[in-house]
């Protein structure tokens, strides 16, 4: 009998980690489907993955952040920073204008003539102002911010840290210069311990993944089937033309085999559609692009904590999608101005999104307001983005994986235009 235990146990770890979460991923979808509602009870063994991979994010961040800002000379910290948030802009831009398209296409809600029987929700939503998004990244306690999980304030934080640091690594005075370089290890130490700990997490994760998917499907795959179907299917469409065109076209012209980096990129992409969070995704993240694609850690140190938190593609078109299915499913569909003015305030949403579950959905709030369809409780408007919210966790997974996948990308092209890559890994 132990014997036996010992072969099923050697087999699960002896198997490849992709497979096996992809069979979880299957198995899951299957089982919710079969089981639907009766199966939440499953949710604790979800919550249990995300929980060991959030537990590993801020200090990933904070160490590998302050490593690479030390290490790098501030001036290229600069030009990386550039670049890579003109990637960001650009590709969320195009991101919102797919989405758009899908909309336009399909046309969800156009039968629904909400308009005759407005209902509830849109009570306690409360809408972020993009100012008051903009000066939180300046954290009045760094200490808070960690504690609290805020990404933003620690990347602010952890780069004026890092900047220090070396600076103080080159000062002629020998004390300062060695306490500096030991406040260095302690960071690098950090770091690389905490990778470590995602290898054992990663263990886990196909059982995890089960779970969580088992108990999304249970409670929403029907509704994301049914009547809802036209917003998944273009919303997903959008994921998938986006990953397909543009950033396969992004990797030609930077010279990259789309091919290996999609190879490479794989264990991010499916963990951050399993757990809904581009944040708590990041140390699987950063794992990938280090081993897989050898980019510096000088780069993706910095470039992806920003992504997780700033470029949202997936939410972009998931935001372009739903402001149309919204204007048809209240008999009044976005005129071309509106859909103009989505562009623009999809791509600034999308910066003050956070990387978690369900984001995407309360920054929707700010896009609606802007076309002139604010959700008032009890307006037709509110009933259609209540209707969005009942399959917001199938179209989470789907956009938080675009999400991951574009963070990777924009890393990638920049470390290799600033030459910071192993070239013999693409
Ligand atoms: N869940 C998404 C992410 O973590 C954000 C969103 O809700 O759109 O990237």
């Amino acid at each position: 009998m132990n014997e036996k235990k010992k072969g099923v146990l050697s087999w699960y770890f002896k198997s490849n980690l992709l497979y096996r979460i992809l069979i979880g991923l299957v198995a899951g979808a299957l089982v919710g489907i079969i089981f639907g509602e009766s199966i939440v009870w499953l949710n604790p063994l979800g919550s249990l993955l995300v929980n060991l991979l959030k537990m590993i994010v801020m200090p990933v961040i904070l160490a590998t952040l302050v490593v690479g800002a030390a290490s790098i000379n501030p001036k290229s910290l600069g030009k990386v920073g550039v670049k890579i948030i003109v990637y960001y802009m650009i590709t969320s831009a195009f991101a919102v204008f797919i989405g758009l398209l899908m909309g336009n296409i399909f046309k969800p809600g156009r039968n629904l003539a909400l308009s005759s029987f407005a209902e509830s929700a849109g009570k306690e939503l409360v809408k972020p102002k993009f100012v008051d998004t903009l000066l939180k990244i300046i954290p009045t306690n760094p200490f808070g911010s960690i504690a609290s999980g805020a990404v933003l304030p620690v990347i602010f934080f952890a780069i004026l840290l890092g900047i220090a640091i070396s600076y103080l690594r080159m000062s002629k005075d020998e004390r300062i210069k060695k306490s500096a370089q030991t406040l260095f290890e302690i960071f690098d130490g950090l770091a690389e311990a905490m990778y470590l700990i995602v290898n054992g997490v990663l263990q886990y994760a196909p059982i995890g993944v089960f779970a969580l998917i088992a108990v999304v499907f249970g409670r929403q795959g029907a509704a994301a089937i049914g009547p809802l179907g036209t917003v998944t299917i273009a919303a997903f469409l959008g994921y998938i033309l986006h990953v397909a065109i543009v950033y396969t076209l992004i990797l030609m012209i930077s010279k990259i085999s789309p091919v290996k980096f999609f190879k490479a990129a794989r264990t991010p992409m499916v963990t951050s559609f399993v757990t809904r969070s581009s944040s708590g995704t990041l140390p699987v993240t950063m794992k990938a692009i280090d081993e897989n694609l050898g980019v510096s850690k000088k780069v993706y140190s910095f470039t992806l904590p920003l992504g997780a938190t700033i470029n949202m593609d997936g939410t972009a078109i998931y935001q372009g999608v739903c402001a149309l299915f919204i204007g048809f499913a209240i008999g009044m569909p976005l005129s071309i101005g509106q859909q103009l003015t989505v562009i623009l305030t999809a791509v600034l949403a999308s910066i003050g999104t956070a990387g978690v579950p369900g984001a995407g959905a309360i920054m929707l709030l700010m896009v609606l307001d802007s076309v002139g369809l604010p959700v008032v409780a009890g307006s037709p408007v509110a009933a259609a983005y209540a209707m969005i919210l009942g399959i917001d966790a199938i179209l989470d997974m789907g956009r938080t994986s675009v999400n991951v996948t574009g963070d990777m990308v924009g890393t990638l092209i920049v470390a290799k235009s600033e030459k910071m890559v192993d070239e013999s890994k693409l």
